[in-house]
């Protein structure tokens, strides 16, 4: 097992519905060394990438990816939920379906902050169906930026998200997948990397 999912198994919980909670370390109080780790190892993953930014989903996404961009050296930009219409045209608006939350939100992200000349990382702390980073490949396609490629810190394997973005042909590196989880008795299967 590596460190993340050492970490799964010592504090996550799992919960019916098919929702990990990792709010001790990830998604509530944050664990910036472990957030420092996973920096590293991105770096290590992508380290032949000539990435210059790096685009998040607020709100869980930011905090990794301020570390991870650290590693990198590079601004994070992240995709606001808005309410409000694009009247004036400046922003690129992607829809996305929240699977913790079950509602859509429109995200934005200016285009004063994304264009044709960015090589992009996407970080987000989760990988469930997808929806998430179908926004934000929607985002950098219409700034007309290149994805070098995607992290993710938690990939739900059992659900739909990792076979669509990998068929798309992305580098997808997800540092922990977990391809079963059992609300009863709280045990937890990873897939072999
Ligand atoms: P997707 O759009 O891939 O279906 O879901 C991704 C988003 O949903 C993530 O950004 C994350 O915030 C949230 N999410 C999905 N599944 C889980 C889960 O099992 N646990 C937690 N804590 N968040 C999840």
């Amino acid at each position: 097992m590596n460190f993340l999912e050492e970490r799964i198994v010592k504090d996550g919980i799992v919960k019916e519905g098919n929702i990990l909670k990792v709010d001790s370390f990830l998604n509530h109080q944050m664990d910036i060394d472990l957030f420092n780790q996973m920096g590293e190892e991105f770096k290590r993953r992508f380290a032949d990438k000539p990435i210059n930014k790096i685009l998040t989903i607020e709100a869980s996404g930011i905090g990794i990816a301020c570390i991870v961009a650290s590693h990198f050296h590079v601004p994070v930009v992240f995709a606001k939920k808005s309410q409000s219409i694009n009247i004036d045209g400046d922003v690129y608006v992607a829809e996305v379906e929240s699977f913790t939350h079950k509602c859509k939100n429109q995200v934005i992200v200016s285009k004063k902050f994304l264009s044709e000349e960015d090589h992009v990382l996407i970080i987000d702390d989760f990988l469930a169906n997808g929806c998430a980073l179908q926004g934000l490949l929607s985002i950098v396609a219409q700034a007309g930026g290149t994805v070098e490629g995607i992290g993710i810190a938690i990939e739900k394997g059992f659900q739909q998200g990792g076979r669509i973005i990998r068929n798309f042909g992305y580098q997808l590196e997800s540092l922990a997948i977990v391809d079963g989880m059992d609300a009863a008795n709280g045990s937890i299967q990873f897939r072999e990397q």
